[in-house]
């Protein structure tokens, strides 16, 4: 243990590859700097996988006064769309007015064209309000006494958010940025009150021991990866179980999510606490009587929060809680109470749902890492996000807050205090006018293989134009268009490239956060077994690891599905 190894100086290093992190290292990247990224499990694998989806302008804002929230919010979701228009798509949302509710008629409306000012000149159309007529048209099922109408309003969806934030780590990558995962800093390092770096430890990652640590290199034959120094997790020689390493840089930005105070608390400072998380949980459910072909957003009766059941990936998404969250952020998980509510809650918008805790497919959980506050109700913390300097270590950000709407915006402004720290010239941001990896334009000059609609329907959604890199390996081994998910349509293809070109280093990563077969309706249960195969065929795994590697995919969903 606690051998030292030093890599290469950075200008900055970001700690988290969640949303913000990845998203600072993307822009980091492309105006120029030497940027390091660290991550303690997966790429997108913290709260950034855990969320409602939306890329929103944040109607709820409006409440609390937040204008400038919204309207940044708004922005971002068109620039969102046009950067990203394979992940980040339109969605209708109705919003059910009822007699007794919290918000009336007058309320929505007024919400509604604030909503319309604020988006002026923006891509999505303006809300429209519904008769009583018009609005049991759109969704037949919902709930009718004391309905008064509806508004229906537009934001966007982003269906796999964790593949938004593999995309933002990729095009990091391509503008030289180093990304290791797996890699978790355990103290920041100090020099004359100012920070210089950090120290972490290379963990095994899950389904691992050592013996296939040592010998993976070997048995996967994959070459280092692009963005990945040699010698790190499972992609060349061996290394030592918890080799302890250190990297350099005048700048260090702690994009750590809910685990910000963790991570500041290695300085040897003391630091006033920065987060106050909340706890949200959504239910996957199958599609169900009375269930609404557009998503629906509406007041809850037990406590009047507005919740949202959503149409998703081909079942409904339903949520979300809010609870303050003070217990261990590794193992967040959904209480009796928040299933019970959110049931509830359903059946009485939707009576013909009828549904009960056997509908559930399966459940995720997440910590919202909001900004400590003492006194105030979890639903009314401000959304707001903040780069938080730290008050004893110079040149140490923390990121507090932060949505995935508005990780770009957060980003270059991260990036600009980055820059004018370090005293370089400042390039001009460009994020938002440079498409994400699987949004540009590629030419094609070979023919690539015919595959299934519904296959090209997912490759659509989940890799965009990336979809020829997948195809073009099937080229070369026809066995890999072989569908191995037939509920997706996924194909062997995609298990070799999530493992050689998108940087998972398990079978969960790519299960999880790249094929997204893991979000079908049995959670990839039923696809493990296969992947792990195609792994053993086209990657030369070891029976030992396919056996590490399911149980550990078993063990890393059983929290999400329910007994
Ligand atoms: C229930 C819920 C619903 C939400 N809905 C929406 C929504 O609809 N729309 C929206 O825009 N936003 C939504 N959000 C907010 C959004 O998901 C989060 O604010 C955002 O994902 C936070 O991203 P992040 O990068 O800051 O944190 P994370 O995604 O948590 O990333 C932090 C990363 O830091 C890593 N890390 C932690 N400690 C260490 C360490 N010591 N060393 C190395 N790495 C470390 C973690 O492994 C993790 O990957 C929702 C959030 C929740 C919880």
């Amino acid at each position: 243990m606690a051998k030292e190894i030093s890599i290469a100086d950075f200008d900055v290093i970001v700690i988290g590859a969640g949303i913000n992190g990845a998203g600072i290292a993307r822009d980091a990247a492309m105006r120029g700097l030497k940027v390091l990224v660290l991550d303690k499990g997966d790429i997108g694998g913290g709260t950034s996988s855990w969320s409602t989806r939306l890329i929103h302008g944040g109607l709820r804002y409006l409440e609390h006064g937040e204008l400038g929230l919204v309207r940044e919010s708004l922005r971002e979701r068109d620039c969102l769309l046009n950067i990203a228009p394979h992940l980040v798509r339109p969605l209708q949302i109705l919003l059910p007015i009822y007699k007794h509710a919290h918000r009336g008629g007058w309320t929505i409306r007024a919400g509604m064209i604030a909503y319309d000012v604020l988006s002026f000149g923006k891509s999505l159309p303006r809300h429209r309000m519904l008769s009583v007529s018009e609005t049991l048209r759109q969704a037949p099922g919902l709930n009718r006494e004391d309905l008064l109408g509806a508004a229906v309003y537009f934001d966007a969806q982003v269906e796999f958010a964790e593949r938004l934030v593999l995309e933002n780590v990729l095009a990091a990558i391509e503008h030289g940025a180093t990304v290791i995962t797996y890699a978790h800093v355990e103290r920041l390092l100090i020099e004359n009150g100012k920070v210089c770096g950090v120290e972490y430890s290379v963990v095994q990652s899950p389904g691992f021991k050592k013996q296939d640590r040592v010998s993976r290199g070997q048995e996967g034959g994959l070459p280092p990866q692009r963005g990945c120094p040699a010698g790190d997790p499972g992609l060349a020689p061996a290394l030592p179980l918890r080799a302890q390493r250190v990297a350099t840089a005048p700048i260090v930005i702690n994009a750590a999510g809910p685990w910000i105070d963790q991570v500041l608390m290695t300085s040897g400072a003391d630091s006033s606490r920065l987060i106050g998380g909340t706890k949200g949980s959504h239910l996957v459910i199958a599609p169900f009587a009375g269930a609404p072909d557009s998503a629906i957003y509406v007041e809850a009766e037990t406590d009047r929060r507005p919740f949202f059941i959503i149409p998703w990936n081909g079942n409904y998404l339903i949520g979300t809680t809010d609870i303050r969250y003070h217990g261990d952020l590794d193992r967040v998980r959904i209480e009796a109470e928040e299933i019970e509510y959110l049931l509830r809650e359903t059946n009485r918008v939707i009576p013909t749902a009828q549904l009960n805790r056997a509908h559930i497919l399966y459940t995720y959980s997440g910590v919202r890492p909001l900004p400590f506050v003492n006194d105030k109700e979890a639903q009314s913390i401000t959304r707001k996000r903040f780069i938080r300097a730290s008050p004893q270590r110079d040149n140490l950000f923390s990121i507090v807050g932060g949505k995935l709407t508005t990780y770009r915006s957060l980003a270059q402004e991260t990036v600009d205090l980055i820059l004018k720290r370090l005293g370089k010239n400042k390039p001009t941001c460009t994020t938002d006018q440079v498409a994400l990896p699987g949004a540009m334009v590629q030419h094609e000059i070979v023919e690539l293989p015919k595959l299934s609609e519904q296959t090209n329907h997912r490759f659509a959604r989940i890799y965009g134009t990336r979809s020829s890199a997948v195809k073009k390996l099937i080229s070369d081994d026809f066995s890999l268009g072989e569908i191995f998910d037939p509920e997706t349509g996924a194909i062997a293809a995609e298990v070799v490239f999530a493992f050689k070109s998108e940087f998972a280093q398990t079978l969960s990563d790519c299960l999880l956060r790249r094929t997204m077969v893991g979000l079908n309706s049995t959670c990839g249960l039923d696809a493990v077994e296969a992947a792990a195969g195609i792994a053993q065929k086209h990657l030369g795994w070891s029976a030992h690891r396919v056996a590490q590697e399911t149980a550990a995919y078993r063990n890393e969903i059983s929290r999400r599905i329910l007994r």
